[in-house]
């Protein structure tokens, strides 16, 4: 039966990647592997059934690997944060935090519109500043955050106090 328990064993801790002291929790066993790769993209989807989407926001560059078919199910359109100079149109941005000076996402200006609910999607939810930065950058262009939904959380970096009062799921998370 396929379940978080088992979802986990598809998931490959990576000691030390990208750097000295961080577990890089790897997805690519999960995503290579067709029930693991349709059950999260199913679970995610089922957490926000009978829920409005208009849109599923996906976070450069693992997130569009769930946000894609997750927006396929949920019948919304797809649109993509991405890193600066990347999006060829104009650009709503915003900055945040790395451990280490910051970091900017963009969206298309006209990716959300006002009275558009949105849901969020990326692979990891770490310390939460992707995601805060991606909850920003929706509001800035009016539209509304229904949910956030991640494959993966790590609870001990503590992201989901970045998103408080909003409403965020997760499959699998690490304590
Ligand atoms: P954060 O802004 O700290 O929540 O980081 C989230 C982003 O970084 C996500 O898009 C993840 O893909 C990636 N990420 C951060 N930490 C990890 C980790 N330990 N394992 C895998 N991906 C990570």
């Amino acid at each position: 039966m396929a379940d978080a328990d088992w979802l986990r064993g598809r998931i490959r801790d990576i000691p030390d990647f990208p750097s000295p002291g961080i577990v890089f929790r790897d997805l690519t066993p999960l995503l290579g592997d067709v029930e693991a790769f349709r059950f999260t993209v199913d679970a995610i989807a089922d957490a926000f059934a009978g829920r409005r989407v208009d849109k599923v926001v996906g976070v450069e560059a693992r997130g569009f690997i769930l946000a894609g078919p997750v927006a396929y199910r949920l019948g919304a359109g797809f649109v993509p944060v991405r890193k600066p100079g990347k999006l060829p149109w104009r650009t709503e941005s915003e900055e945040y935090a790395l451990e280490y000076g910051v970091d900017r996402l963009e969206l298309h200006a006209d990716g959300v519109a006002p009275g558009e609910q949105v849901l969020i999607v990326d692979d990891v939810i770490a310390t939460g500043g992707t995601a805060a930065a991606t909850v920003r950058l929706v509001e800035k262009l009016g539209a509304t955050v229904t949910a956030l939904g991640f494959a993966v959380e790590l609870t001990y970096l503590a992201g989901r106090e970045k998103l408080d009062g909003y409403d965020v799921v997760s499959l699998v998370a690490y304590s």
